[in-house]
């Protein structure tokens, strides 16, 4: 490294001397740098050496439509040349933004009153936060200021959605989580259900966890729930029989709000438009981003009820102003782009593909239960997850990470760009997948775990 000059060299030399990378371990990589993406198109993208690969991904549980869809690259188009850029404050407006409030209303999954926009998820939860503290002190409820997620939740790494974020990464050495924001134990079963359990017994003890927590802490100081209906980036974790409705009769008993993350989730990606929907969930607030633009421009949106809304519209009268707002916030070419892809899904039924190609993809992966490594294979919808262990009968691993680095590795020589969380390889694949492709997805999978079986000489 020492010999390279301050300019020129290949672009990954130039990647390393230069860029400070997002969820990267920032020493390691000046040694081992990175891989560089050219272009992408449908499912798969191609790196700088011309290899392609799968996207198992949708890149961060977000391309929906696939790469290169011309109709969002025309929209987006279409929205720079007519007006590209206009904002919401004081009063302001623009059709996009109109018509993509007006959109969402229309099609969510409980009645909502309101769209506030945002430019990613953690912005939006941070937003959802605020507009929290502000509805308590409209209602004349200053103690009322605590909220309660979840350990493996994920919901972003500002100050307050890092907070609401249930992982060690985010908290360690960041001096977090804020200390109105608590956590209960995580709904999955496949690792924290106690023997003879049942999957309903264990959803009962969660909802009995959460109930402890509000009386220690006194109901009349938690104001609201956070959730993702699946958990995502703390390992694709599929909630137990009967957890929603138990926690949302504790929530329901305490006055409590519920906050639905639908970063991941949300536009399809469970078989159903929402992730609400799909668990039966009645949330006053819904996140929503990612999938919201397929993430060719940042966008991200907060829907809210009236329960939620009306507090927060008289405190902003009393006030003179709702002193909150983003530049970027309800960006014009983001909400055309934003009503495209809403169209798509709905017009080529990307739900219903979701479903049915979900279905097919998650019945093959549950064939690879029988591989010594494979202790769980989870999902709905398209997303899934197979969790790996070296003891299936204690699900145990000695060093965690190990195997989920090394199958990680073998699905991107076999080409398909998958993630690893610790042990858990997650596939999250555009909503446009085909079963042909689904297939081909699936046979990669089986040749890495049977190439990581011989490594481990199992
Ligand atoms: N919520 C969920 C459920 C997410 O998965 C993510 C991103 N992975 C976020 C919030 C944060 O979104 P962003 O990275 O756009 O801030």
């Amino acid at each position: 490294m020492d010999d390279l000059t301050n300019f020129g060299g290949t672009a990954e030399e130039r990647d390393i001397r230069n860029h400070f990378h997002a969820y990267t371990n920032a020493r390691r990589h000046m040694d081992v740098g990175p891989m560089i993406i050219e272009e992408g198109s449908g499912i798969h993208v191609t790196d700088n050496s011309g290899r392609r690969y799968i996207e198992g991904m949708a890149g961060l549980w977000s391309v929906g439509v696939g790469f290169q869809e011309r109709r969002l690259i025309e929209a987006a188009t279409r929205q720079m040349e007519k007006l590209p850029f206009y904002h919401n404050f004081g009063h302001k407006s623009h059709g996009p933004a109109i018509d993509f409030a007006e959109r969402l209303i229309d099609i969510a999954p409980v009645p909502m009153s309101k769209v506030f926009f945002t430019n990613s998820g953690s912005e939006a939860n941070d937003t959802v936060l605020k507009m929290v503290w502000y509805r308590s002190n409209a209602l004349g409820q200053p103690d009322k200021k605590k909220v309660i997620a979840r350990i493996r939740g994920y919901h972003g790494v500002t100050i307050a959605s890092a907070s609401l974020t249930g992982l060690p990464y985010n908290h360690r050495s960041f001096d977090l989580p804020l200390d109105r924001v608590l956590h209960i134990g995580s709904p999955h079963y496949w690792r924290e259900g106690r023997p003879g359990e049942t999957e309903e017994e264990f959803a009962t003890r969660c909802a009995e966890e959460l109930e402890t927590l509000i009386l220690r802490e006194g109901p009349e100081t938690i104001a609201a729930f956070w959730a993702e209906p699946v958990m995502g980036a703390g390992g694709v974790i599929v909630p137990p029989t009967g957890y929603f409705d138990k926690i949302q009769a504790v929530l329901a008993k305490y006055d409590i709000l519920f906050v639905a993350d639908e970063v991941i989730c949300g536009f399809g990606r469970t078989g159903e438009m929402f992730g609400s929907t799909t668990y039966g969930i009645r949330p006053d607030v819904m996140v929503l981003s990612k999938q919201i633009t397929s993430s060719y421009v940042p966008f991200s949106a907060i829907m809210m009820n009236d329960r939620f809304f009306g507090p927060i519209a008289e405190e902003s009268d009393r006030i003179g102003t709702f002193g909150h707002g983003f530049t970027a916030g309800g960006h014009p070419v983001g909400a055309a782009v934003a009503l495209e892809n809403l169209a798509i899904i709905e017009e080529r039924d990307l739900v219903a593909n979701a479903r049915e190609v979900g279905a097919h993809f998650r019945a093959r992966l549950e064939g690879l239960k029988s591989s010594p490594l494979v202790g769980e294979v989870r999902g709905v919808g398209l997303i899934a997850a197979i969790e790996l262990v070296e003891d299936k009968a204690t699900k145990s691993v000695a060093t965690p990470g190990r195997l989920g680095t090394m199958m990680n590795a073998a699905l991107l020589r076999n080409g398909l760009i998958s993630r690893s969380m610790t042990d858990a390889a997650a596939f999250c694949p555009p909503l446009i997948i085909t079963r042909a492709q689904a297939d081909e997805m699936f046979e990669i999978v089986a040749k890495s775990l049977a190439e990581l079986e011989a490594e481990e000489g199992v």
